[in-house]
């Protein structure tokens, strides 16, 4: 296929997944942004295979979690920059019934990629509080999340493929797809939260939820294994632990709170009355929809006009299959699938339904 030129709006997670996806398919990419992310640079950046409640694998698990440990990896060889981080959760279980659905799961050959069997050691496990046992995940990670913005960012503007700066909509004609006289055969808006603030696609129910996540400093902390159980505590080393993260819905303010502090505090105490410092309090929103399910597609009436959005909670597991599905279907025309497409939003007659 001819190489195209596409301009995207936001080097976030989408925007960049995206960009990566694009060049290695031949074409040329340029990036606009304005170089402050409140979502990606601020994420924990973890990828964590199950919902705990029941115990069930995440949305599409083992497509997305391929393409994700691979795009990690290999963007570490691009941007020669440490992001990839393998780490074993720990959950400190919550009830009878979460301890059985464990127990009844680590059997099956679909689980077993993922849940470690409970042992006599994980049963009786006491650097945190135990009261139902704990069990192992396997196959987790985590991204650097600042390093792979900030790297990203670098890359891009290293390649004259950056301009960071605030997009300009008075520089935009959307039927010619031309921005400051530049004309582009595409373009996506990859924005996050910020979407509102765009006049296309703004119809589209993108929600800003509030997270927000502390850093501490404790020698009592496990450093060997993420553990989980009202919050999760990351071990970045050195003994410093990122403890997250706050839900904060339909809020896109960003000063962190008192309350957010306290909430993350208490969830600390239930999985151990450890000793720490607290070294900083970070922000930011991410972009979620109600049915949780990100959106992808084609304007519904502007020509070569795209939307990359709605990455949600778990942007890391999920923007690298969905950056291949969307470049497909602007390339190749294969079709969406339904759960993730913009036209689930839209009536028959291509109207947005509100
Ligand atoms: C506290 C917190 C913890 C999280 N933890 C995890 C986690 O552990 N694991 C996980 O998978 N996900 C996590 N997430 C979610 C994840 O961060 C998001 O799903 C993902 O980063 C969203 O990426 P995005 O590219 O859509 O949006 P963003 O990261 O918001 O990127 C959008 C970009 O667009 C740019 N932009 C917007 N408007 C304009 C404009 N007008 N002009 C120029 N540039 C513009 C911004 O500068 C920004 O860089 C977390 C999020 C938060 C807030």
């Amino acid at each position: 296929m001819e190489s195209q030129h596409v301009l995207i709006i936001g080097a976030g997670l989408a925007g960049t997944c995206l960009a990566h996806q694009l060049i290695a398919n031949g074409h040329r990419v340029q990036l606009v942004d304005r170089g402050i992310n409140h979502s990606t640079a601020v994420a924990a950046g973890m990828v964590n295979p199950m919902v705990f409640r029941r115990m069930n694998k995440s949305w599409r698990l083992d497509e997305f979690m391929i393409d994700a440990r691979n795009y990690y990896l290999q963007l570490e060889q691009v941007l020669d920059s440490k992001l990839f981080h393998p780490i074993v959760i720990r959950r400190m279980l919550s009830s009878e019934q979460e301890r059985n659905y464990w127990l009844d799961r680590q059997k099956t050959p679909e689980f077993q990629t993922y849940l470690s069997e409970i042992t006599p050691a994980d049963e009786s496990y006491s650097r945190a509080h135990n009261q139902f046992g704990s069990g192992r995940l396997k196959s987790c990670f985590w991204v650097d999340a600042k390093a792979y913005y900030e790297h990203n960012l670098d890359y891009f503007e290293r390649k004259g493929s950056l301009l960071k700066e605030d997009f300009d909509l008075s520089s935009f004609d959307e039927i010619n797809l031309n921005y400051n006289g530049k004309t582009y055969d595409k373009v996506v808006f990859a924005v996050g939260y910020q979407q509102m603030n765009t006049p296309f696609f703004k119809e589209l129910p993108i929600q800003q939820t509030k997270g927000q996540s502390i850093r501490v400093h404790s020698k009592e902390i496990p450093e060997n294994e993420s553990l989980n159980r009202k919050c999760f505590v990351l071990p970045l080393g050195n003994n410093v632990f990122r403890i997250g993260a706050t839900y904060e819905w339909d809020n896109p303010d960003l000063t962190p709170t008192e309350e957010a502090k306290k909430e993350l505090m208490d969830h600390l105490s239930v999985l151990g009355s450890y000793s720490y410092e607290i070294i900083d309090q970070q922000v930011g929103v991410r972009p979620t929809v109600l049915d949780r399910r990100p959106i992808l597609g084609a304007h519904h009436s502007i020509k070569n006009l795209y939307l990359f959005n709605g990455l949600g909670t778990k942007g890391y597991l999920m923007a690298p299959t969905l950056a291949r599905e969307l470049a497909d279907f602007m390339f190749e025309g294969i079709p969406l699938d339904k759960e993730i497409s913009i036209e689930r939003f839209y009536s028959k007659s291509n109207v947005p339904i509100v």
